[in-house]
């Protein structure tokens, strides 16, 4: 579904990304973690273009979003959750999920609406539809974002650390949504260092250290068995 090949990226003569690869198959759940600063985050913006990588080829559903026209149409096809939600705080939780599919497809409200209240349902929080951002707690602002994102149907979803803005009881529901979008069968790639979530749910573990891909492992092996010394040192820290 996803191909990475030969990835660079520079942020003027600093090299954010150096030489990144990865193949991302329909379904598989990728979690990716490592140090601050190690290129995470500008990855997985490299993949729905909001940085423009500067080497390299990228390939999401056999379309190239290296550039032009396709590149911007195949996008669609992907949601980004941040870990600042970025909702639209004048907007109530319904219009921010209904907005995408009535700008982006020209979607008519009445099924916009109808398909937003049934995300909302999704993510266990309908009941809020008709409140602002800034009255709903960080996780259940999540939670929309995550049903916003979810509003264009997108088949491959890019999460960076969604639950690292939030207070320690409400990380459990929105790794709960996450899991329960996996289980769907969505094709994922998260950034996060929830390592119970990497355990249960990643297909695969990426641990990136200075810009590079410095390990690629199921979750047994990356946790109880690290090929990298790097590796073992970032796990020894958190874990
Ligand atoms: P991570 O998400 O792993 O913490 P990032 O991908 O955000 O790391 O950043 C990798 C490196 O690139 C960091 O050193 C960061 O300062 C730098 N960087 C990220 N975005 C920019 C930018 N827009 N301009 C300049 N440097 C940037
Ligand atoms: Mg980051």
């Amino acid at each position: 579904m996803l191909s990475m090949d030969g990835v660079h990226k520079w942020f003027g003569g600093f090299h954010a990304l150096d030489d990144c690869s990865l193949e991302v198959s329909q379904g598989e759940k990728i979690v990716i973690c490592g140090p601050s600063g190690s290129g995470k985050s500008t990855l997985i913006r490299c993949i729905n273009a909001i940085e423009r990588h500067d080497g390299g080829r990228i390939t999401f559903s056999g379309v190239s979003l290296d550039d032009g026209r396709e590149a911007v149409q195949a996008r669609k096809g992907i949601g980004m959750v941040f870990q600042q939600f970025n909702l639209f705080p004048h907007l109530t939780v319904l219009d921010n999920v209904m907005l995408a599919p009535m700008l982006v497809k020209r979607q008519a409200p009445t099924p916009s609406r109808q398909q937003a209240l049934a995300l909302l349902e999704r993510v266990r929080i309908v009941e809020q539809a008709n409140k602002y951002p800034g009255q709903l707690s960080g996780g259940q602002q999540q939670r929309v974002a995550i049903a916003r994102a979810l509003a264009l149907q997108p088949q491959l979803m890019l999460f960076d650390e969604p639950t690292s803005a939030l207070d320690p009881e409400m990380v459990g529901e929105v790794l709960e949504a996450m899991q329960e979008l996996a289980r769907e069968g969505m094709t994922m790639i998260v950034v996060t260092h929830e390592m119970g979530f990497a355990r249960q749910v990643a297909d695969r573990v990426i641990f990136m250290e200075a810009g590079r891909i410095v390990e690629v492992q199921p979750p047994d092996r990356f946790f109880d068995n690290p090929q990298s010394e790097r590796t073992r040192a970032f796990l020894g820290k958190i874990l």
